[in-house]
């Protein structure tokens, strides 16, 4: 094989997350797609499983496999952009730090994004990445097409309009459809976005829950539990000119207060949890305003050092407001201790197969707990509530939901799985994870 394989001492693997591990047979390191069709077809005559995998940032074992591991760090090129269409092509190992910079030097951008940037473009659709929008969706609704290598080693080509199902099926697979080895998303002409963050009581943000969401083209808040605070995020498009925060205060804000000191504040309360509802009353308490104008990605996204667990569901929009109350509820009933606040985020509905909000008006309630703490108790009693009220997990998020959940939640799981079926019979793509989802 002329693929690239790595020694035997690096053939194991953790998420970023560190609540994932592999040992794997191999590791494969390809530069083309052909190199990459060399690996699956090898992998596949010695019966071994295949897992492409990109950042490593889902915290699910969504790119774990004990057979061959494709990393596509040698698959990080743009191979075009088309100022015309706004059709852009990265190859898949892209981060997509790596395009937004390559996308502002063409005056281009991505409609919406994520809160952070450091996922690879394939692994990003891979699992559904979102951020929040009145009517943009997410990173996988705005792919254009795809490349990908398919179980048998031949390498397709496609869109909407040939082989439609494929392309439907592989924009969201958890990895199951076949190694995607370009990325082809429609861009739009660089814009500013105007952030205006302000703290305001959550009782005031649920009850104008509608208002902000329909008022706002990126509407989102964080709730600090034990308290009734919130910190507010409106981002809309601006004319103009920019005003960006300074280098100092940014750094001052979304790297050391953001991550450095919140990281240590979690670490005294992770030492001493009776003393978290204090800390947070303190932490809230400390929360200001500010307003800035930047690059649409630099507003999108911001720097996560400090490590958690997370789980995140889908809710119809509807039910966000009496999901969170209740979530209020279950914390103070179960006498939990959550240091790190819950994100509530929206998104239109669509229809990719796979997409959480696929087919509704969505908004998404996201559970986070500091590194170290066991989050088992909290996601669960979280998790029933987002149950009761017909959530979907984030497929790269912590839960607990397995085939027939699925197949009752999306419309189109039937067809998912009808070119599953077809692609890959022999499930070289498959994990247990996916085979918890998707069946065997
Ligand atoms: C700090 C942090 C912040 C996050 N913020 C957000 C957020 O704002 N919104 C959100 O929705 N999610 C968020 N996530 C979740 C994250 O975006 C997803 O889990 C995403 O899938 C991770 O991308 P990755 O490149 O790390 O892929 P990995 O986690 O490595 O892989 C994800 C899946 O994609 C598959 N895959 C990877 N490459 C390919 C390929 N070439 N072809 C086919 N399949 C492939 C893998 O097999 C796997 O199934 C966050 C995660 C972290 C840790």
């Amino acid at each position: 094989m002329s693929t690239s394989t790595t020694a035997p001492a690096t053939r194991t693997w953790s998420n970023w997350a560190g609540n994932q591990q592999a040992r794997m047979q191999r590791v494969a390191t390809p530069s083309s797609p052909q190199e990459v069709a060399e690996t699956v077809r090898d992998a596949a005559a010695r019966g071994l499983t295949v897992k492409p995998v990109g950042s490593g940032h889902s915290f699910t074992p969504a790119a774990v496999t004990d057979g061959v591991q494709i990393r596509l760090v040698n698959l990080g090129r743009l191979r075009g952009a088309d100022h015309a269409t706004g059709l852009v092509t990265a190859e898949a190992g892209m981060p997509l730090w790596r395009l937004n910079e390559l996308l502002a030097e063409q005056g281009l951008a991505l409609t919406n994004m994520g809160d952070i940037q450091a996922q690879t473009v394939s692994g990003a659709i891979g699992t559904g990445t979102h951020g929040t929008g009145r009517s943009s969706a997410s990173i996988a609704a705005q792919v254009a097409g795809l490349e990908v290598v398919l179980a048998d080693g031949s390498i397709v080509a496609c869109n909407a309009l040939s082989h439609p199902d494929l392309f439907e099926a592989a924009r969201i697979s958890v990895g199951t459809i076949g190694v995607i080895t370009a990325v082809t998303f429609r861009t739009e002409p660089s814009f500013l976005l105007e952030a205006r963050e302000e703290p305001m009581r959550v009782d005031e943000v649920l009850d104008r829950f509608d208002e902000l969401r329909t008022e706002n083209e990126h509407f989102e808040f964080f709730w600090f539990p034990h308290t009734s605070m919130t910190t507010t995020k409106r981002n809309n498009r601006s004319a103009g000119p920019a005003r960006p925060l300074s280098r100092r205060r940014e750094w001052l804000e979304d790297e050391f207060l953001s991550n450095t000191v919140f990281s240590g504040i979690c670490r005294v309360g992770r030492a001493a949890p009776r003393a978290i509802p204090a800390i947070n009353k303190l932490s809230s308490k400390a929360l200001s305003a500010r307003s800035y104008v930047d690059r649409s990605d630099r507003v999108f996204t911001s720097p996560r050092t400090f490590k958690f667990l997370e789980m995140e569901y889908a809710l119809p929009v509807e039910a966000a407001v009496p999901a969170l109350r209740e979530v209020k509820r279950m914390i103070d009933r179960e006498n939990l201790r959550i240091s790190v606040p819950v994100e509530v985020r929206c998104a239109p509905a669509d229809d990719l197969w796979l997409s959480t909000s696929h087919g509704r008006d969505t908004a998404y309630l996201a559970f986070h707990m500091f590194q170290g703490m066991d989050q088992t108790r909290y996601f669960d009693e979280a998790e029933e509530i987002m149950l009761a009220h017909d959530g979907r997990p984030h497929w790269g998020k912590l839960h607990t939901r397995e085939h027939d959940y699925f197949a009752a939640a999306y419309p189109r799981f039937a067809d998912f799985l009808a070119v599953r079926e077809k692609t890959d019979p022999d499930r070289v793509f498959a994990n247990n994870y996916t085979r918890r989802i998707f069946g065997p």
